[in-house]
Formats: C-alpha cells, structure tokens, sequence
C-alpha cells in the first residue's frame, strides 16, 4: 500500500519492530492529564497480534482502560474488523479462537435508506483453519434456504461507524507520537484526541473505505505435525501518511478491506479517495444522517 495523490510521504510503515521509552513527565496524548505512566499501550490491540508496536508512558491508565472497554472491544466484535478475525482465524490474548456476533448493533438510529445487517448470524473460527457462520434467526434461515438471501450484510450502526473513526484515531495518533512525537502533540490533532477520548454515537469522523485490488486474503498455515507453535501476526498492515495539506493521514487494512482516516480534520476531503494507491476510497455515510436527531440514543 502505498499514498499517492495528495502525498509528500512518511516512510511506509509495515510491522515495525521498535519500542518507544517516552519522558516520564508527558502528558497523556489524549486527555492532557499529566504525567508521569506506567502504561504500555500496544497501538494496535494485542489481540490482533501486536507483541512489539508499544507506547509507554503516553497514554494514562484512565485513557488506556477507556479505550480496552469502549472502543477496542467494540471495534474487535462489531465491525468488519470483527469478521475478519474470524475468517483469518486470528486468536485473541489467552488464545481462543474468535467468534462474533453480528446482530444489528444498538447505538444510534439507522438511516431510513441504510441497508440492514442480516440478523442472527455468528461467524466462529475453529481449529481445523474453518469458520462457520451459524444462523439464530428463523427469517434468515428460511430466507437463505429458499434463495431469497444469497449474501451476509453487515451495516455499521451510528455507534460503530463511530467506533472505527475512533479505533483508526487511536491507532493513528499512538503511531505518530512515536514516530514524530511533536505532531502527535500539536494543536492540529486536538479535534482527533478530543474525538477518540471522548466521541459519541451522535458524532462521525469520515472513514474511507476500499477493496484491496490484489484480492489479498491472508490464511493460517495448518501443519499436521507442527514442530514449534504457530506464531502469526501478519494479518494486517498500516501506513502512516502525510498530504501536501500537512495532514497526517492514517490507513489500516485487514483481508481485502482497507480503512483511512483523516488525524488533523474531520472536513470529508475529495482527494482522500484517491489516497492510497491502486484502490479506490469512499467516504462511508448514511445519506439523510442528521446529527443529534432527537430519536438517536449514543
Ligand atoms: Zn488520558
């Protein structure tokens, strides 16, 4: 992957393998407060493979507890992230397999022209390198068994549109903070920092989203006999970016599916579509999403 339209680039940045000791009085990168942590925060969750992407002392506990339960778990199980674990079979901290289910997420009020994720479907990764998708929903079972339904659909909700807006943030900012510790903290990332910590249902930050063109689809290895364990982490990639704006832009990519983000604006830019190379973005939206509709929950 690589940018090309609206670039002046950053190195490409593919699984480094480098750890960061920060000075112990910064302060926190998303909250402000002052420091000094004892934190290791791995940039993109551990639970995807990360053992060497870390931040220390950047993050506070507050913000790092925040993101494990409000915008990590949520972003592992209820979005495309979510399936791709499975269909990769990428097993998360203690070891088991994953398993995830994608009913119509709460949070939010769909758009009345948003298609609807199919109902209780739950994709498993097993341990013979399969994965199932069992149905829990009678209509679903009776609409795939008579033809009707032909494919799974999976419709981000306001909540979780919003989640991966702030999951690609987080990532996107821990990553700069490493490698340019001075942008990550200047001002034109507060909207970003504000938004990863501290964002709702009721807000979205454009997400760009694509197909790889190469069809990538990574699979576990399955050995009979395997003489040492598997280890693998190289189920996804990302890439640190900056445009001739001077925005700092930030894209992630699992399977086939690549998503990018913005870090210094949440103004939708056209030529962010054409930011990586080889693939076409679009910005996701729901056409009539009205901002803080009375009859929208966060
Ligand atoms: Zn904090």
């Amino acid at each position: 992957m690589s940018y090309a339209a609206c670039v002046g680039l950053l190195p490409m940045r593919h699984k480094p393998v480098t750890k960061v000791r920060d000075s112990q009085d910064a302060a926190c990168l998303f909250c402000g407060a002052a420091g000094p942590f004892n934190t290791i925060e791995h940039i993109v969750p551990a639970s995807l493979g990360n053992t060497c992407d870390v931040l220390t002392g950047v993050v506070c506990d507050a913000c790092q507890a925040y993101f494990g339960s409000k915008v990590e778990k949520a972003a592992l199980e209820k979005t495309p992230i979510g399936f791709w674990r499975c269909l990769l079979g990428i097993r998360g901290r203690t070891g088991r397999l994953p398993s995830v289910f994608l009913d119509p997420p709460s949070g939010g009020v769909l758009p009345s022209d948003a298609a609807i994720t199919t109902p209780g479907v739950v994709f498993s990764a097993h341990e013979d390198g399969s994965t199932s998708l069992d149905v829990y929903n009678d209509a679903t079972m009776h609409g795939i068994l008579d033809g009707r339904i032909s494919q799974v659909r999976l419709c981000l909700s306001p909540l979780h549109l919003s989640v991966m807006g702030r999951f690609l943030g987080k990532m996107g900012l821990e990553y700069l903070a490493r490698d340019n510790r001075a942008a990550a903290y200047a001002s034109q990332h507060d909207l970003m920092r504000r938004f990863v910590r501290y964002g709702s249902a009721r807000e979205l930050w454009p997400v760009y989203w694509g197909h790889t063109a190469a069809g990538y689809c990574h699979r576990r290895i399955i050995l009979v006999e395997p003489l040492v364990e598997l280890h693998e982490v190289d189920c996804y990639s990302f890439c640190l970016g900056k445009t001739r704006r001077g925005h700092f832009v930030f894209a992630f990519s699992m399977g086939t599916d690549i998503w990018l983000v913005d870090l210094s604006s949440p103004v939708p830019s056209p030529c962010l579509q054409h930011a990586v190379e080889g693939t076409a973005l679009a910005c996701i939206a729901y056409s009539d999403w009205a901002f803080g509709s009375p009859s929208s929950s966060p």
